[in-house]
């Protein structure tokens, strides 16, 4: 294998370049990204960047000295655009064309929006540094309402920092409690509860109906949104934290299966041996027959060490065993989950206790420990989740 072409700049393509110079690649690598940036870490866009606590230069990946010995080639700004499975042969936005005898899918994903909401002013998503930056700067000049549609982690982390603001925030969720498909209903009304402690306005079981908004020269600008139970909310600023699409419009053609991320299998190599997909593009094959993708920080860290085995291998010789650690901050507390919380039989408060917001739950099926879920403990949580990872089957 003499070139190995990244499509995708961030973290699951960062940790991909990584791994293949840690495992002996010693041939050409070629990193495209279509973000001006080289790669940076997502998490503090609605937390500490937002806030104005982080500046731009926190929250580089790597630096300068890193990127050297790294010794790949950064193509920033640009986008893979066609994949021919054939060749190899990853076609780009500026008419360059890389031949490649390996490719690692590393293209992430794009915040959904609501449909027809494109060029409104005022309606944000967070995904980017730059969509931190400008959200930042319309709450930080006289906006009063805000609402956060979708409670899941990134619309609580940003309607907590909307609050850190002193704004009037209404956080907006289709299911009856946030987070209730991840955390089950008990737990998910403790971090409800979260919310409405700090004076958010938590509205469940409710979806956007339609948006209001006035028009000028300017063009359209957002001035509230409808429930579907006909409420009307007036907002300044609208922040949509309805999940995200994986980006894999530019593999169209390739053969490659695309359901919701590109389809691989257990060791995260795609139909095609020569091409792996990791982090939140990767929708990989269960030892139980199902898929899974997931979108969070140490997956897309840790898959490739994987993925790059497989794929400098040629086939598949190891399986990936997610940790499933994934953390959130919100309203001064850290929240920090690893394992399986999925469906268990039991759900038991370990030590402290939710009104006291510093509490571990084991998430427990078949009598063994499959989850664990802490709030402020951190110390009992890492204990706990170096246990899980000698007992957690692959899923
Ligand atoms: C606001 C926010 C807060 C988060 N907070 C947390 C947290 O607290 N805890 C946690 O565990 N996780 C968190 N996450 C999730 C975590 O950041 C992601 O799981 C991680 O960034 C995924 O990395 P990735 O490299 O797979 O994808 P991405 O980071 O999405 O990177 C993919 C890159 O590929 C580029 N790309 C896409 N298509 C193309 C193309 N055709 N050609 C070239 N380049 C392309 C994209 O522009 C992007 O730069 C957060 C995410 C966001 C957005």
């Amino acid at each position: 294998m003499r070139t190995v072409t990244v499509v995708g700049a961030s973290l699951a393509g960062l940790h991909s370049v990584q791994q293949l110079r840690q495992q002996g690649f010693d041939g050409r690598i070629v990193v495209v990204g279509d973000e001006p940036h080289r790669p940076y870490d997502r998490p503090p866009l609605s937390k500490g960047f937002l806030a104005g606590r982080a500046a731009v230069d926190d929250l580089w990946l790597c630096d300068e000295d890193d990127h050297d010995e790294l010794d790949a080639e950064w193509l920033l700004g640009v986008r893979a655009e066609q994949l021919d499975p054939a060749t190899g042969r990853v076609r780009l936005s500026n008419g360059a064309e890389i031949d490649s005898d390996g490719v690692v899918i590393a293209t992430g994903g794009k915040a959904s929006r609501l449909p027809g909401t494109e060029d409104m002013r005022g309606l944000h998503t967070v995904r980017t540094i730059e969509d931190a930056i400008a959200l930042r700067a319309e709450l930080t000049s006289g906006a009063g309402e805000v609402v956060v549609v979708g409670a899941g982690w990134i619309g609580a982390e940003i309607a907590s920092t909307c609050h850190e603001f002193g704004l009037h925030v209404t956080l907006v969720e289709a299911g009856d409690v946030p987070l209730s498909r991840t955390l089950g209903d008990a737990m998910g009304s403790v971090f409800a509860a979260l919310h409405t402690d700090h004076g958010v306005s938590l509205r469940c079981g409710n979806r956007v109906g339609g948006i209001t908004h006035v028009s000028d020269r300017n063009g359209r600008r957002v001035t509230g949104i409808w429930l579907t139970d006909g409420t009307q909310l007036p907002a300044d600023v609208v922040v949509m934290g309805i999940g995200m699409r994986p980006a894999t419009d530019w593999l169209a053609g390739s053969g490659l299966t695309l359901d919701n991320g590109v389809l691989c299998d257990p060791g995260c190599v795609t139909e095609l041996p020569s091409v792996v997909a990791v982090g939140d593009v990767a929708r990989y094959r269960t030892a139980t027959g199902g898929t899974v993708r997931h979108e969070h920080w140490t997956n897309a860290a840790e898959q490739p060490a994987t993925a790059i085995r497989n794929l400098l291998a040629g086939a598949t010789v190891e399986h990936y065993r997610p940790s499933g650690y994934v953390w959130s901050d919100q309203y001064g507390v850290r929240l920090q989950v690893a394992g399986e919380l999925g469906q268990p039989d039991e759900v038991e408060v370990v030590d402290g206790s939710p009104s006291d917001r510093r509490f571990v739950v084991a998430y427990r099926s078949g009598g063994d420990t499959v989850g664990v879920l802490a709030m402020n403990n951190p110390k009992l949580f890492t204990r706990m989740r170096k246990q899980l990872a000698n007992r957690v089957p692959s899923p």
